[in-house]
C-alpha cells in the first residue's frame, strides 16, 4: 500500500494518501449540501460530504456564490501527482531545519505541560507562545525562511490547505499525540493554535 508520504500523514476517506488522492472540486448541490469530489489513483472518483463549519470562510463564500470551486484541474492530475510525490520525497535543507525547529517547539510544549502553542506573525517575525491556562510565555523567531517553513509544515501536516481546522499526529518519545490545529485570523494574517490538551477548567 503506497503512502503515507510523511510521518503522521492522515489518509483520505478511501485509505489512500495525498497526492494519490486529489481534490478535483467542491460543489454546492441544489438542496444546499456541500460535497467534495476526490480523485484517487487507486479507487477512482468519489464524493464525500463537507461540513461547512470547518471550511475556510473564503471557500464557503465562493461555494455559496458560484456553486463550485475547482481544486486540481482534470487535465493536470497526473502531472500534479508526479510533482508532489517528488517534492514530498525530497526534503530540502530548509525544510529539514523547519522540521527540527517545529519538533523542538512541540517537545518543549509537551515536556512543560503546555495547553497549546500559538504561532502569530508580529512585526519582527513569528511569535511562538506556549499557553498555560490563562498565561503565556513566548519568543519571536526572526528568520523568514524558517518561519514560512514551519507554517508550511503545520498547514501540510494538519491538512489545512482548504480547511481551518485539522489534526496533526506527532510522535514524541514512545507516545503519539493527536494535536488539534486551528487556523485563526490575527490582524488580517493567518495565525495557528496547536492544542495539546483540553483547557483546564476552574473548579467551582
Ligand atoms: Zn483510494
Amino acid at each position: 500500500m503506497p503512502g503515507p508520504y510523511f510521518a503522521g500523514q492522515q489518509p483520505s476517506p478511501c485509505g489512500h494518501y495525498y497526492p494519490d488522492v486529489l481534490r478535483v472540486r467542491d460543489e454546492k448541490k441544489p438542496d444546499g449540501t456541500l460535497v467534495r469530489i476526490l480523485d484517487c489513483s487507486y479507487c477512482g472518483r468519489y464524493e464525500i460530504p463537507l461540513e461547512p463549519q470547518g471550511l475556510h470562510r473564503a471557500l464557503l463564500r465562493k461555494l455559496n456564490k458560484n456553486g463550485f470551486d475547482v481544486g486540481s484541474r482534470e487535465d493536470e492530475l497526473a502531472e500534479i501527482r508526479q510533482k508532489e510525490l517528488k517534492r514530498l520525497s525530497s526534503l530540502t535543507e530548509g525544510q529539514e531545519k523547519a522540521l527540527r525547529q517545529l519538533r523542538a517547539i512541540l517537545e518543549e510544549a509537551i515536556k512543560s505541560n503546555a495547553d497549546a502553542v500559538e504561532f502569530e506573525y508580529v512585526e519582527k517575525g513569528l511569535e511562538v507562545t506556549y499557553v498555560y491556562g490563562h498565561s503565556g510565555v513566548g519568543y519571536v523567531l526572526e528568520d523568514r525562511a524558517l518561519e514560512s517553513g514551519i507554517i508550511q509544515l503545520i498547514v501540510e501536516r494538519a491538512g489545512l490547505q482548504d480547511r481551518s481546522r485539522g489534526v496533526m499526529t506527532w510522535t514524541y518519545g514512545k507516545k503519539s499525540y493527536q494535536i488539534k490545529v486551528e487556523e485563526y485570523d490575527c490582524f488580517g494574517e493567518s495565525a495557528f493554535r496547536l492544542i495539546l490538551r483540553k483547557a483546564r477548567r476552574k473548579r467551582a
